[in-house]
């Protein structure tokens, strides 16, 4: 099996497994129906992917082959067992996109691209993948310069990336897990109701919880939030300027979101 198709078949395997969840556990409704989102939500995904592609043909881990094969980056010119470079180096690519997340929050310029993402009405699985295209290039190319830097190992950049897609499908999920599983999980992983805090249309709780995979980054940072003003159920999801509307929803209006008057 390729590497291209070992990673679209994890990912569409988590992707199946978190629609069925979904429909069978809503732990939400949403006001807008599925295909009106989700034509939206897909498209963009799809244009991304094409966008990261052209950007970087070779993707992100034929960067990492690259370099340890020219002796670039850190750890190509220390000498660490494999296991130890590889369990950094995904460390480290998670710790930069939680910063890079909260940047992308905090800089006026940066926000108006992440904010598509955050104008979603609702929160499932197919929230997870609904990013500008712009953010994706920046992104991609944001970690292309860290694999460089660091000297990443290829294994890692491939493990990172399959579990960073994991992740954002497991916590934008529309379910709820029971308590007695959910609390526990949360000392270790951002769940499903952690990340609907970050989803909030309250200020404060969108600048929370910004990790995508492990809760640490947000309690060492100090931007963990356990409790929301209202509950899980009721929180308004989604930014009061975007209202849930067909037009808000439209693949249009999702690209040229960045480009109109701040809100
Ligand atoms: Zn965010």
């Amino acid at each position: 099996m390729t590497d291209a198709s070992f990673r679209l078949s994890i990912f569409f395997t988590i992707l199946l497994v978190m629609l069925v969840l979904e429909s069978c556990y809503p732990a939400r409704k949403s006001k807008l129906t599925k295909p009106v989102r989700w034509l939206g939500n897909f498209s963009l995904l799809i244009l991304s992917s094409i966008v990261a592609r052209l950007l970087i043909p070779i993707g992100v881990a034929g960067i990492a082959l690259y370099a340890s094969t020219q002796g670039i980056g850190l750890f190509n010119i220390i000498n660490l067992p494999t296991w130890l470079s590889i369990t950094l180096s995904v460390l480290l690519l998670d710790l930069m996109i939680y910063w890079q997340h909260r940047i992308f929050h905090l800089v006026p310029m940066l926000w108006r691209f992440h904010k598509v993402h955050h104008a979603d009405s609702h929160i499932d699985a197919s929230t997870g993948l609904r990013f500008h295209p712009v953010e994706i290039a920046l992104s991609i190319l944001l970690k292309a310069l860290a694999v460089l830097i660091l000297g990443v190992p290829a294994t890692a950049v491939i493990i990172f990336e399959v579990a960073l897609n994991g992740f954002a499908l497991f916590n934008h999920a529309n379910i709820r897990l029971p308590r007695w599983l959910e609390l526990p999980l949360r000392t270790i992983l951002i769940t499903q109701v952690l990340h609907r805090i970050h989803h909030s249309q309250v200020v404060n709780e969108t600048n929370s919880n910004y990790g995508f995979s492990v809760s640490w980054w947000d309690r060492m940072f100090g931007s963990y939030k356990s409790q929301a003003q209202k509950s899980d159920e009721d929180l308004d999801i989604g930014l009061k300027s975007y209202p849930a509307t067909k037009k808000n929803a439209n693949l249009l209006t999702l690209l040229k979101m960045p480009f109109s008057r701040p809100k």
